[in-house]
This record gives structure tokens, sequence and C-alpha cells, in this order.
């Protein structure tokens, strides 16, 4: 009789923790939409722009998804399943793609053969399309809807955004390709991929139930492909075991191999598109609320908290999410606010500009680097950018967990408000911090793309 209780109890005991712990993820992406940084367009571009070996390379010929996958069947085929191995072998807390909906390069349907292999959403938009850059001319091009390229039912986000349609055998530059690939898997590629998203490939793709993250909102779904918690404390991973269930990490693994082979074999296009795939997660995972579960939090605090909240306590939680929330917003907002005024004065002597255009010293890319180097220094600096945002931001936004941040008129006066209260000080320190972490972003993604375009004919 005592066993059958104690199971029960235990049953009891842990899930309330999966649940908590769960629920303070879930305000990490409520915060816009889940995206680290506005526009990754915006900050990769300067990085790029002053990379010769992407800048000056000569124009390409577009190509459709179609085309290539129809072109390089039995390599791409091939190239899948050796991904698939190496994944298997090398990634501890890889889910591995189930053996049914392996590339089959005798189908009849190739593309959506190839969209299931690499398990992304089937209704992802993977035209070929350009993202112009603010004061870039539209060539004549079609303009598409934002419904072209994002799948989401609200696109109020994409409306001051221009995508332009291109054609097959029409020519691009790489970087235009690149810049606009960034965006990608902000737009729809990772959305509805769980067992529990309520999707017919939910249930076929093998990543089980979504591990954190409200899977009814429409944005939700992706959090687990854009954040990954690789440093937190053993002690939290061993009550929180799905924290273990996110997947950057295999992501940017495998687009750099499409890449690599795409480029190998001459479809020049797709060897830009997949590499901007996969430096958009590498962008990400530069922002600390993408890799740290809690930022300035110590992770007694973090238990302590969830322990109150099993004993009947839940204040302490609901508050933690709160701020945790407000916060990622601030650091959001700032950053979009800061980067569009600097595009719109040009003014490239900014800290922002000199920090994505020098060249910064850069760690040779290999296959453990996204998760020991670029989520290592991101995970680093959380508890310096929670320190500053709690003493240069002011208080109601960032330590009032009675305040709701999104979608409040101070948080569009965020940069106003820190200069009524800390003068151009609080501005500069903030402007700073910002900087550090996009020298990180511009030192990855040198580092990716270099990797990368050293296995370029
Ligand atoms: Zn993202």
């Amino acid at each position: 009789m005592f066993s059958p209780t104690f199971l029960k109890h235990k049953n009891k005991l842990k899930s309330p923790i999966k649940v908590t712990l769960g629920a303070i993820l879930c305000s990490s992406m409520m915060v816009s939409n889940a995206i680290a940084w506005s526009e990754h367009s915006l900050i990769s571009y300067p990085i790029l722009n002053t990379m010769p070996e992407v800048a000056e390379q000569a124009p390409i010929k577009v190509e459709t998804l179609a085309e290539f996958v129809t072109a390089e069947a039995q390599g791409l085929a091939t190239l899948l399943a050796t991904n698939e191995d190496w994944l298997r072998q090398n990634f501890p807390h890889y889910k591995p793609r189930p053996d049914a909906i392996a590339f089959d390069a005798a189908d009849k349907d190739l593309q959506t053969s190839f969209i299931h292999a690499i398990r992304i959403n089937p209704n992802a938009r993977v035209n070929p399309y350009i993202q112009l850059l603010p004061g870039q001319d539209k060539q004549g091009r079609r303009q598409l809807d934002s419904s072209e390229v994002a799948v989401f039912t609200n696109l109020d986000h994409y409306n001051t955004m221009t995508f332009v349609e291109v054609k097959s055998g029409e020519l691009v530059t790489p970087i235009e390709v690149l810049v606009s690939a960034n965006d990608d898997p902000d737009n729809g590629l990772d959305i509805g991929l769980f067992t529990d998203s309520n999707t017919e490939v939910g249930k076929l793709y093998g990543f089980g139930k979504q591990a954190f993250g409200n899977p009814a909102l429409e944005y939700g779904s992706q959090a687990p492909f854009h954040m990954g918690f690789y440093h937190e404390s053993s002690i939290l991973f061993t009550l929180a075991p799905f924290l273990r269930e996110t997947f950057p990490d295999y992501r940017v693994h495998m687009y750099k191999a499409l890449s690599e082979y795409a480029f190998s074999t001459g479809h020049d296009y797709w060897g830009w598109r997949f590499m901007g795939w996969g430096m958009h997660y590498i962008g990400d995972i530069a922002q600390s609320y993408h890799s740290t579960l809690q930022p300035g939090v110590s992770t007694v605090s973090s238990i302590w908290t969830n322990a109150k909240d099993m004993m009947g306590y839940p204040q302490a939680k609901i508050d933690a999410i709160q701020l945790l929330s407000n916060r990622h917003l601030v650091l959001e907002e700032f950053q979009e606010i800061i980067t569009k005024k600097a595009y719109e004065d040009n003014d490239f002597s900014s800290a922002l500009f000199t920090a994505l255009t020098q060249e910064t010293a850069v760690v040779e890319y290999s296959d453990n680097t996204f998760v020991e180097v670029f989520a290592k220094n991101s995970y680093d600096k959380s508890d310096k950018l929670a320190d500053y945002l709690e003493r240069w931001v002011p208080q109601q936004l960032v330590s009032d967990p009675s305040f709701e941040v999104d979608g409040s008129k101070e948080i569009k006066m965020i940069v106003q408000l820190i200069r009524e209260q800390h003068g151009e000080e609080g501005i500069t320190k903030m402007s700073n911090l910002l900087a550090e972490f996009m020298l990180d972003h511009n030192a990855n993604t040198r580092s990716y793309v270099r990797a990368i375009l050293s296995h370029k004919p």
C-alpha cells in the first residue's frame, strides 16, 4: 500500500516543477514573439557588408527549392543520411528524425520529401524573394505581400519591411540572399512541429511534445528552436530535464551541411540561403534571454520560487515571470530603436555600427562552437545584462512586477525615459552594453560564414 501512494506522490511532485518552470520559460517567449533581435537583417547587413568574401561576390542565379532538390536528389539523400547518423552519434540530446521521413530520391514529390526530411513547417514560404534594406530600390520587381513571406495571421510586425519577388534564373547578389534568408526562421520555418501543435507534421517529425512555451500561441511553438539552454546548473537540469529539449544547435548543424553541399555542387543560391537560415540561430543565441533560463537570478532562487509555488504560494513565481518578460522586451525595444535611429541618421560612427563592422577576433568554427563558445558567452553575459537593466532602466519597466511592459506607451519611450532619469550616461551605458552583444554577434557570424566559405569551390 505504501508503494503506490509514494509513486503517486512522486508523480505529483514532478509535474508541477515542469509546469512552473515551463511557465517561467514561457514568459520569455510571449515577449515580442520569441524574436531575440528585432529585424535580424538590419544587424547582419553591416557585418556581411564588411566581409569582402561576401560583399564582393559576383551575382548568382536564383533557383527554386524544387529545382535544387530535383537536380540533386541522389546527392541530398546521401548527405542527409550521413548527417542524420552524425547527429545521432554526436548530439547527446538529439531527437532522431524518424526513418519513415528520410529523404527519398525516388519520391514523386521531391520538395515535400525534402521538407519533411529536414523537418520544417510545410507552410513556410520558401520561394525566392529579397527583403529590401532601408532605402534600397525595388528595381521594377513586384512587391510581395507580407503573407507571401511569413506564415502568421497577424503580420503587423512586417508593415515597415519591403519584400520583392525574384524569379528562377534572375541574378541577385549573395549579400541580398543572405540578409533576407537570415530572417526566414522567424517567418515560420519552425512553427507547428510538435505532437501537441495540432498539425499533421507535428505527429510525423519526432520532436515529441513541446517542452516549454505555449503551444496555443501562434509564435509559441518556435521557442524551443530559437532558444538553447546548455549551461544551466546540473541541479536545474535534473529537476527540469525538459530544459534539454531545445534544437538551435541541430538547426545550425544541418543548415551548415546543406549550405556546404549546395556550394560544392554549384547551387550557389541555396548555398547562401541555407547559410542565412543557420545564421539566424547564431544571432538568437547571442542574446542572453535566449541562452539563459533567468538572467540575473540564481539557481537557488529559481528553485525556491518554484518550490513556494508548489506549496501554494504562487505570487513569487508570477512576479518572476512578469519581470523576465518585461526585461526581455525592454532589451529588444532598446535595440530596435537604437538600430533604426543609427540607420536613419547614417550614423556609422555609433557604438552599434562600430561593433558590427569591425574586424574582430574570430574563433575557428567547429562542431561544438555553437554550444561551447556562442551560447556560453551569451550565458556568461546574462548577469551583467540583468545588472545593467536594473541600474540604468527606469525601475517601473524592469523591477516592478505589477507593471506590464508589453503594449505599454512607456516601452515606446524607453530611450527618452532612460535619458530623463539617468541623462546621457544612461544612454551611453546601455548603448555600450548593446554594442558588446553586437560585437559577439559580429564575431559569431564571421566565424560561421567563413567556416562554410572555406569549403566553397
Ligand atoms: Zn529567432
